[in-house]
């Protein structure tokens, strides 16, 4: 024993002297460099956005100049954490906890010298290169812009009021607590009718987040949810996926879909293929076709547009939204603006559709941005980006996944354990990830958090004499805009 803890402390020492003779070397190369550079002027490059796109982005940059007194880096958000969304869905089915997901963006910024602003940026001015935020003004010689998406309702006012939507720690929390409280209030409801509207759960989308989030709700309702509400039946509980297109997750090898609809049902998921919803009211959903469907619950997995802050870029713009960049990622117009992730229309050469909005794809174009953006800087000429697609994963519930790696579709365990190694090595963090870890442990012993933190009986409830407004007001991007 004492020899292995000998070993271990000469290790954490040897650790800590490298650490050391890194920084100091670091410091003199940059004092170095200072003299060299003295008196020239420094370019500033800010990043919009901690998401996936602008992460990437700065620890491109970190590796790149980080040393260097030409440069000035700024990261801004309007939140001082970068948050981990393919998880979301489990925060929303009590199996991680809320926190695991967040990391802070000081100590992304801080490990490159570099500087952070908590601000919302409300008004790009292209022509000075300045943004306005609710900070104060800040100027830019060059723009790296990743501000993301928002859900997107497709017009409809009544899914904005009322549908559950999944964008946010507090999105998701509050989806938690509606589908408990459904479960507290149905456990001594007499009314059949009424109890059988409080137990249906109807999420719309199914693209790769909608068919996550039913099947971990599926799994969250039989092994957490039944056990503990010994009044309420399984066969009394009804989970509904409605999805537009022919087939769930469009855009993804057909045998991918095949795959996911095969689970679901084997769970007792009815999917409803082909089916638009027209309507959400507080007590039920009403689709295209005119079929009604009385719920309390409608999670909105339906798609997302870009984030509203874009709409003041001169450009193109397709209907999602997002603004066209050309093949080194900047406006056509305007190449000190560079513009990544879900916010962007992106076109591999000879493509007529734009790349996915996926986080692998923003993590690719933000480190191109912040290698051109140095370029740029630097006066030399900018590369083209390509994107080329790793391939799909979609989680299928409790040890259950399929996989697209290269072309070959296949699913089960093995599927699975590469989901789990892949939210695992991607998530922020040795805390985040040993939290996440231990709370997957404690939900494959059925051990997941059914406490809810809302209580919210007058939206459940009916009341005919007087209109009752859901809880949670989601922004449509016009509105935010206006
Ligand atoms: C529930 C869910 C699950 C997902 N699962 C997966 C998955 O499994 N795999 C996958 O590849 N993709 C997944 N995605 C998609 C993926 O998360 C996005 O494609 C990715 O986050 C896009 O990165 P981004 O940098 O463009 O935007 P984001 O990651 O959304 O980051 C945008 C950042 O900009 C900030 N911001 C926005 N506007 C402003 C403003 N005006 N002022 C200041 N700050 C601003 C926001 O606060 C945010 O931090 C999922 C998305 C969701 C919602």
């Amino acid at each position: 024993l004492s020899n292995a803890v000998t070993g271990a402390l000469i290790v954490a020492g040897g650790a800590l002297v490298a650490r050391e003779v890194r920084r100091f070397r670091a410091e003199m190369r940059r004092q170095q460099l200072r003299a060299e550079f003295a008196g020239q002027p420094v370019h500033r490059i800010v990043v919009v956005g901690v998401g996936f796109g602008g992460l990437a982005a700065v620890n491109r940059l970190g590796d790149l100049v980080s040393d260097d007194p030409r440069f000035e880096v700024l990261l801004v958000d309007r939140h001082n954490y970068h948050l981990f969304y393919p998880l979301l869905y489990q925060v929303a089915t009590g199996g991680v906890e809320a926190s695991s997901l967040a990391y802070p963006a000081r100590t992304i910024v801080g490990s490159h010298g570099f500087g952070f602003l908590e601000a919302d940026v409300r008004r790009i001015d292209v022509d000075q290169k300045c943004l306005e935020t609710d900070a104060g003004p800040i100027s830019f010689d060059t723009l790296i812009l990743a501000p993301g998406s928002v859900t997107n309702f497709f017009g409809m006012s009544d899914a904005v009021e009322r549908a559950l939507p999944l964008k946010s720690l507090a999105d998701a929390e509050h989806l938690r607590n509606r589908v408990v409280e459904c479960f507290e209030l149905a456990s001594h409801e007499g009314d059949p009718n009424r109890r059988r509207t409080l137990l249906t759960f109807v999420g719309v989308g199914g693209g790769a987040t909608g068919v996550e989030l039913v099947s971990s709700l599926s799994d969250f309702i039989c092994s957490a949810l039944l056990p503990n509400y010994p009044s309420i039946v399984p066969s009394e509980v009804r989970l509904v996926l409605i999805e537009a297109h022919d087939a769930l997750l469009p855009g993804w090898d057909a045998r991918m879909g095949q795959l996911a609809l095969a689970n679901l049902r084997s769970h007792r998921v009815e999917v409803m293929l082909n089916t638009t919803v027209a309507r959400v009211q507080d007590d039920f959903v009403e689709t295209g076709s005119g079929l009604r469907i009385d719920t309390t619950t409608v999670a909105w997995t339906g798609g997302v547009r870009a984030e509203p802050i874009v709409n003041q870029l001169p450009g193109d713009r397709g209907r999602d939204g997002r603004i066209r960049v050309d093949e080194c990622l900047e406006l056509p117009d305007h190449p000190e603006i560079f513009v990544v992730g879900d916010a962007a229309a992106f076109y591999n050469p000879g493509s007529a559709r734009p790349v996915p909005p996926t986080a692998r794809a923003a993590i690719d174009a933000g480190t191109a941005a912040a290698e051109n953006a140095v370029r740029r800087g630097l006066g030399q000429p900018l590369h083209a980006f390509a994107y080329h697609s790793p391939g799909d994963l979609v989680s299928l519930g409790r040890g259950a996944a399929a996989a697209d790696l290269l072309g070959i579709v296949f699913d089960g365990l093995t599927a699975w354990i590469i989901r789990r190694g892949v939210y695992l090595t991607n998530l922020l963090g040795v805390r985040n990830r040993a939290s996440v870890l231990l709370n997957w442990s404690f939900a494959s012993i059925h051990e997941r958090f059914i406490a809810s933190f809302e209580h919210i009986p007058g939206v459940l409830r009916p009341a005919p004499t007087r209109r009752r407004r859901a809880p949670i007001r989601s922004v449509e991007p016009e509105d935010r805009a206006a």
